[in-house]
C-alpha cells in the first residue's frame, strides 16, 4: 500500500497497535469482528442521540423515539438478552436526559466528521459531541456506552481524546478547552486535558505506526491473543482454541 492510499483514523491505529497481524486481518483480509450486544447497543445509543439532537429535540418522548428509530436487533443472543439492553438502554437516555436539561452548554455538532492530514498521510475520523458554553469555552466529548467505567489515568492517557483535540485545533480552529468522556451507563463525565507535548506524542505515535502499515510490516503481537476475537481463527494466535 502506498502512502497516498493509506488513511490514518483513530480505531487504524489502535488495532495496528493492539497487534499488527490483527490490523492485517481486518484491513488488508477483509475479516469481520462478530457482531455482539456490546456492539449493536453503542451503534444505537449513539445513533439515536445524534438523531435526537440533529432535529433539536426537546422532550424526554422525543429522545424515546430516536431511540425506537435507532434500534437493531442484532448481534444478541436470545429475545430475552435484546429486551434486557433496550431497558437498560431507556434507563441510559432517561439519565442522560435529567442531565441535560442542566447544562447550559449549547451542542454545536454531534457524529462531527472530520478530514485532515497528520504529516503527510489524512487523517480522518468522527467527533461524538462538541458543546459551546456561554463564556465560549469548547467540550470535546466521547460518548462510551459499556458497563465499566474508566479510571481518571485511562481517561488521561486516551489515544483518541489526543487525536480529537489536535483535530479541534487543526480542522475547526479551536484548542478544547475541555475534554470529556462521558460514561452513559454511570451517567457521569470524566474529564481531562491534552498539553501541546501530548499531542505531540500522539501524532508522533500515528506516523510511526503509519510508517510500519504503507511498509507492510505485520509482525504480530501474541501477548494480546488471549483477549482478541480472532483468537480462534488465526494462524499465529497463542490462545490455545485454535
Ligand atoms: S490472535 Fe494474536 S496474533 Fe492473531 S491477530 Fe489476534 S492478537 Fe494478533
Amino acid at each position: 500500500m502506498t502512502w497516498q492510499e493509506f488513511k490514518i483514523s483513530y480505531s487504524r491505529i489502535n488495532t495496528y497497535l493492539y497487534c499488527p497481524q490483527k490490523y492485517k486481518l481486518i484491513y488488508f483480509d477483509n475479516w469481520y469482528i462478530p457482531l455482539n450486544a456490546d456492539i449493536t447497543f453503542g451503534h444505537t445509543i449513539h445513533g439515536a442521540l445524534e438523531k435526537y439532537h440533529g432535529k433539536k429535540g426537546v422532550t424526554l418522548e422525543e429522545l424515546f423515539e430516536s431511540y425506537d428509530e435507532s434500534w437493531k436487533n442484532e448481534g444478541f443472543n436470545s429475545p430475552q438478552q435484546s429486551f434486557e439492553y433496550y431497558l437498560r438502554g431507556k434507563k441510559m437516555l432517561e439519565n442522560y436526559f435529567a442531565s441535560f436539561q442542566k447544562s447550559p452548554a449549547e451542542i454545536l455538532f454531534t457524529e462531527k466528521s472530520f478530514d485532515t492530514n497528520i504529516g503527510k498521510y489524512r487523517f480522518i475520523g468522527i467527533i461524538d459531541r462538541i458543546d459551546k458554553y456561554p463564556d465560549g469555552a469548547y467540550e470535546v466529548m466521547d460518548y462510551k456506552t459499556h458497563l465499566k467505567i474508566w479510571d481518571q489515568e485511562r481517561v488521561d492517557k486516551d489515544l483518541q481524546l489526543s487525536f480529537y483535540a489536535y483535530a479541534c485545533k487543526n480542522v475547526f480552529g479551536f484548542n478544547p478547552d475541555k475534554i470529556s468522556v462521558y460514561f452513559l451507563s454511570d451517567n457521569k463525565k470524566l474529564y481531562t486535558e491534552r498539553t501541546p507535548a501530548q499531542i505531540e506524542d500522539a501524532i508522533n505515535l500515528a506516523l510511526d505506526a503509519s510508517e510500519k502499515i504503507t511498509a507492510e510490516n505485520f509482525e504480530p503481537n501474541t501477548s494480546k491473543c488471549g483477549f482478541c476475537d480472532f483468537k480462534d481463527r488465526c494462524k499465529y494466535s497463542t490462545a490455545g482454541n485454535k
